[in-house]
């Protein structure tokens, strides 16, 4: 970890800033290799201090490498300002976008008002990834798409939503991921229009939408992936229509990553062609997000983001048509970008399936 610590102090030096602190899981994974729920890191131009209670001090002890680990008794934020304090620190620079005002709060009551906040001072790091970070991306997009295979033919007349989407919570731990990395998403029928829709007690009928969005984290890190198919027979026009719709946009999106490009203008690769076809206002959502420690971090794929790519990011391209009371595609695959377009790590086939059982 200690190439990572030694560029969040650079980044420190540019914000003319003495400290940095996080409280925040994946920031504090990435930062020192912890993958429990409750630690505070403390980096300055001489030290690195992992501090956490009681119950983390062994996993740190195994999974914390270039700090020096601290149990602290009492309450750990309140603890770790009288640390601050103690070192005489006057600028520590915390995450606003993972801080709480609670935390800062509580931090205070140990150090006073020595707490800055610098956006994405350490996570900006995250965006661009590791050949190791891609490859256990890789690994658990793999695993996803493996139970994703194996489950089809639980996918059959009269399976509930909900029941499909515990299945693949249950594999994903049963094959070695932690767990899902977000909540299973299987929607039949119309509520396939629902993009972020909560599975319910709904079972699936001959004709209906399948729409699966399904992800994992494993060794801490996460995979994204969505297809759509239809089940039991030939889908009616509008559903072909749609589909082939939000496929060529996914083609297109996909042919215009490289680095250099912005993200804005890839989301417009996919964006121009829905909106030709005449749905764009049925596409209501941003193409896509880096994944990495989190399943949604930077950078964002929108019309408004300007950032641009560059090799090592790992990204989804997830465009989709959503027809309210009639049902929705959307088809994700992850793809990390290289020195001249992207490797698309995603390997499940995305041409319109029928699923018979
Ligand atoms: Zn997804
Ligand atoms: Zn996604």
């Amino acid at each position: 970890m200690q190439p990572r610590i030694d560029r969040v102090r650079e980044r420190l030096a540019g914000h003319g800033c003495d400290a940095f602190i996080s409280m925040t899981p994946p920031v504090n994974q990435y930062l020192s290799g912890f993958r429990g729920t409750t630690s505070v890191l403390l980096i300055t131009e001489q030290h690195a201090l992992f501090l956490c209670d009681f119950r983390y001090t062994e996993q740190a002890q195994d999974q914390v490498s270039g700090y020096d680990i601290r149990e602290l008794s009492g309450r750990l934020l309140v603890r770790a300002g009288e640390t601050v304090a103690e070192m005489g620190l006057s600028r520590v620079a915390f995450e606003p976008q993972y801080t709480t005002y609670g935390e800062i709060h509580a931090l205070q009551q140990g150090a006073g008002d020595v707490f800055v906040p610098v956006d994405a001072l350490a996570s900006k790091l995250r965006e661009v990834k590791e050949p190791g970070e891609i490859a256990l991306i890789r690994e658990a997009s793999e695993l996803a798409e493996g139970v994703l295979a194996d489950l089809r033919p639980f996918i059959g007349e009269g399976v509930q939503e909900r029941e499909l989407a515990a299945r693949f919570e249950y594999e994903f731990k049963k094959r070695g991921a932690s767990g899902a990395s977000f909540d299973t998403i299987a929607l039949f029928g119309a509520r396939s229009s629902l993009p972020h829709g909560e599975p319910g007690a709904a079972a699936l009928q001959p004709e209906d939408t399948v729409l699966i969005d399904c992800g994992c984290r494993r060794a801490g890190y996460c995979s994204d992936l969505t297809r759509t198919y239809v089940f039991g027979r030939m889908p009616d026009v509008w559903f072909q229509n749609i589909y082939e719709v939000t496929l060529t946009a996914q083609r297109n999106a996909l042919a215009a990553i490289r680095p250099g490009v912005t993200c804005r203008e890839v989301d417009a690769a996919a964006r121009d062609v829905i909106t030709e076809a005449g749905f764009g206002e049925q596409f209501g959502h941003g193409l896509g997000h880096g994944v990495g420690v989190e399943v949604h971090e930077a950078p964002r794929l929108n019309p408004q983001s300007e950032t641009l790519l560059e090799a090592g990011m790992v990204i989804t391209v997830e465009p989709g048509v959503y027809l309210p009371g009639q049902g929705g595609v959307r088809i994700e695959d992850l793809v990390a970008v290289t020195s001249d377009g992207c490797d698309v790590l995603t390997r499940t086939p995305k041409e319109l399936e029928i699923l018979v059982k």
